[in-house]
């Protein structure tokens, strides 16, 4: 046994070594930054803390015409805080408290909610923050706005459905949060409903309650999830479970009265997808997927539950509009930016570029265009929107205009495809999707940037290409001759 004194002597000299704790050195608490710094959307996430974990908790009214909203967080401080933000633009404040404790607060035009707390939190510690806020829903079927720039992302109600569209931050229209993709973190969602309404939403169903005409479902995503990829559905939808492709769960939700005509094409579509990006990638990143769709969906990747258009998953329609093509763009993304998830948001061009890639390839081996055919045709417009928006990993802010879209363009999309068919072309194909392989393996669940994938691909392929990459992804003009195909032809921007 060692003796007390023995212990209060080795801790002495310990101190002496290592100088005063961390609390001290990190010196008077001071506020959290209102945003982590992404030139594209300056106080989109925060300083000052790690998200660890969220609960968001939605109570819609019966009609679905209003809704509260609570978001509890569990945070880490990485500095010693006199106040803190979360990013909230638009919903009501109704309480703030942080540790259990109401806390002061006030909100700016920017879309910042500053919390100051009782008592500073000192670095290190974890600590909890709860806020409710109230919003309403106005169905935009009856009130469409009047020019596109006016529709803003967030929580969209049309008809019966109410469906999250939150990319790029949108989400702090809806709730508050910390607002960026590199603050992705496990979430657990409670939606709650009056009547017949359904619920959906990221993540497993763990737990339904009814107590008289409401019912309670939650849902839990263990795995990091980017509130730009958070889903909350709710209205006449019936949701169909299937076992999928190795040991992966699917699970269906789809407006009630056309299930039955949607379900048996979509669920062979998902299958066939899956193995199809399976072989390529290595295993599906999560063991949830599925799709939501409703009458006015979109095409968006949110986490384990793409949301869709049903009205183009129809026997009718599904062929005529690609939904092919879709689907397995979506599900590419559930690898690319969803698994890996965005740095920063000029790095989009990492999630919306694979995810065009790969719908490529899909095309080509279902006898459509081949990705050869996609890759010059993409090529030789490119001058336009480097013009527009920028190059290709460095997208221009300004270029954007007001809207809540940016740096959703073609330089992610095209540009950010014939930026990997590009090193396709260099390496070879059997390099190429080793790549590929490592990037999404050494990624997992985690945050990257196009530094790190510059480094991935130079080490596996045992050549620096950052040379290479940099010529196109921070081309100003006009991008670089395609490998093996100098004869390719550009358009002037037009
Ligand atoms: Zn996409």
């Amino acid at each position: 046994m060692r003796s007390k004194a023995t212990t209060c002597a080795a801790l002495a000299a310990a101190l002496l070594l290592t100088g005063p704790p961390a609390v001290a050195a990190a010196g008077a608490p001071a506020p959290g930054a209102p945003g982590i710094g992404d030139p594209l959307w300056p106080t989109a996430g925060n300083g000052g803390y790690r998200v660890e974990r969220q609960r968001l908790s939605f109570a819609f009214a019966p009609d679905l015409t209003s809704y509260t909203a609570t978001s509890r967080l569990n945070l880490r401080a990485t500095q010693s805080l006199s106040r803190f933000d979360l990013d909230l633009l638009g919903p009501q404040v109704r309480s703030v408290a942080v540790d259990g404790k109401p806390a002061d607060w006030r909100t700016t035009p920017d879309g910042e909610l500053v919390i100051t707390p009782a008592r500073p939190v000192r670095d290190g510690a974890r600590f909890s923050v709860a806020v409710t806020v109230f919003n309403t829903a106005p169905d935009l079927l009856e009130n469409p706005p009047q020019k596109p720039e006016d529709l803003v992302n967030g929580l969209w109600r049309a008809g019966d459905f109410v469906q999250l569209h939150t990319q790029p931050t949108g989400a702090r229209r809806v709730l508050a949060v910390s607002d960026h993709p590199s603050a992705k973190t496990p979430t657990t969602i409670d939606v709650t409903t009056s009547g017949k309404a359904t619920s959906v939403a990221n993540g497993r169903l763990v737990a339904t309650a009814t107590v008289g005409d409401r019912t309670t479902r939650v849902f839990d995503e263990p795995r990091p999830i980017a509130t730009e990829l958070l889903q909350v559905g709710v209205g006449p939808i019936t949701v169909t479970p299937r076992r999928g492709p190795d040991g992966v769960d699917l699970r269906y939700a789809l407006p009630s009265d056309k299930s039955a005509e949607i379900l048996p094409r979509l669920d062979e579509t998902y299958r066939t997808a899956l193995d199809f990006l399976g072989q390529r990638l290595g295993p599906f990143p999560g063991r949830i997927a599925g799709a939501y769709a409703t009458p006015s969906g979109g095409a968006t990747e949110t986490q384990g539950l793409t949301w869709l258009n049903s009205d183009q998953l129809t026997p009718e329609k599904f062929d005529e509009t690609g939904a092919d093509s879709v689907i397995a763009h979506e599900l590419a993304h559930e690898w690319f930016g969803n698994s890996v998830s965005l740095a920063k948001w000029g790095d989009l061009w990492l999630s919306e570029g694979h995810a065009v890639f790969y719908e490529w390839l899909w095309n080509e081996a279902k006898q459509r265009n081949t990705v050869d055919t996609a890759a010059q045709s993409a090529y030789r417009s490119h001058r336009s929107w480097i013009e527009e928006n920028g190059p290709i990993a460095a997208p221009d802010p300004a270029s954007f205009g007001p809207g809540d879209n940016r740096p959703f363009g073609s330089g992610a999309y095209q540009g950010g495809a014939l930026t990997l068919y590009a090193l396709r072309q260099q390496v070879g194909a059997e390099t190429f999707q080793r790549i590929e392989r490592a990037w999404v393996a050494e990624n997992h669940d985690k945050v990257a940037g196009t530094g790190q994938f510059i480094a991935t691909a130079s080490r596996v392929a045992s050549q620096d290409l950052g040379p290479f990459l940099r010529s196109w992804l921070y081309a100003s003009g006009t991008l670089p001759p395609m490998p093996g195909h100098p004869d390719w032809q550009v358009d002037p921007a037009s």
